[in-house]
């Protein structure tokens, strides 16, 4: 039996979850809280928006199978294509691992979690790639990744994956709101990802159940925290 608090940790409702429009929605307490930094944004001259907010489980294990059969690119930490076929099922599972979260363990799920972009820094007739270099020095983003660095701590954001660490790759453009999600991490474990993976239909469910420990330590709980001052 699924309690409501795993049910919401691994994306399996929606309930706490505050509709923005008909692609985005994020959890009722972070939402008011992404207005006033986007209300700030919009101040300094750019216009925050979401490129990602709420993702459900369903949509987090379509985005898993479509990758871990082929059916949608993976990317190596040089955000070069990876040719899936060579990899052992483990090696694999750790590619896709890099860029998407196992299904269940997304921060997306939280609602807490958004991606973000600022649409009037793209040049004309350019799309947004969400590639790291877009965020650095020269890309396009890059001022808007200065401005959140001083500024999204004051509405509570910070980033999880402010840096690689060795298991999810650096993503500049991916903001947490630690006032809850601090809490829903802590309540994460590795028994309620597993009890998920088995009960999913999943491509490499054998593989991720017996490495589970690694890939929690690796790419779930290692990640940035609010910066205290
Ligand atoms: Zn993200």
């Amino acid at each position: 039996m699924l309690s409501d608090a795993a049910a919401l940790i691994t994306g399996r409702t929606d309930q706490h979850i505050e509709s923005i429009n008909e692609r985005h929605g994020m959890h009722k307490v972070a939402l008011p809280a992404f207005l006033k930094l986007q209300q700030k944004a919009k101040l300094d001259g750019f216009d925050l928006s979401l490129v990602s907010s709420f993702r459900s489980f369903d949509r987090q294990l379509a985005i898993w199978n479509r990758k871990y059969t082929g059916q949608a690119t993976v990317l190596d930490i040089n955000e070069q294509p990876v040719n899936l076929d060579d990899l052992s099922e483990l090696d694999k599972i750790q590619a896709i691992m890099l860029f998407s979260a196992l299904p269940g363990a997304s921060r997306h799920h939280w609602g807490t979690d958004i991606d973000v972009y600022a649409p009037n820094l793209l040049p004309q007739g350019q799309s947004l790639q969400l590639e790291v270099w877009e965020y650095q020095e020269g890309g396009p983003m890059h001022p808007l990744s200065i401005w959140l660095n001083e500024n999204a701590k004051s509405c509570g954001f910070f980033r999880p994956y402010d840096c690689f660490r060795g298991g999810v790759s650096e993503e500049p453009w991916h903001l947490s709101f630690a006032p809850v999600a601090n809490g829903l991490q802590a309540a994460l474990s590795e028994e309620i990802i597993e009890e998920t993976i088995e009960t999913a239909t999943i491509e490499g469910k054998d593989a991720i159940i017996a490495n589970l420990s690694n890939l929690f330590s690796t790419f779930i709980t290692n990640v940035g925290v609010f910066p205290n001052e």
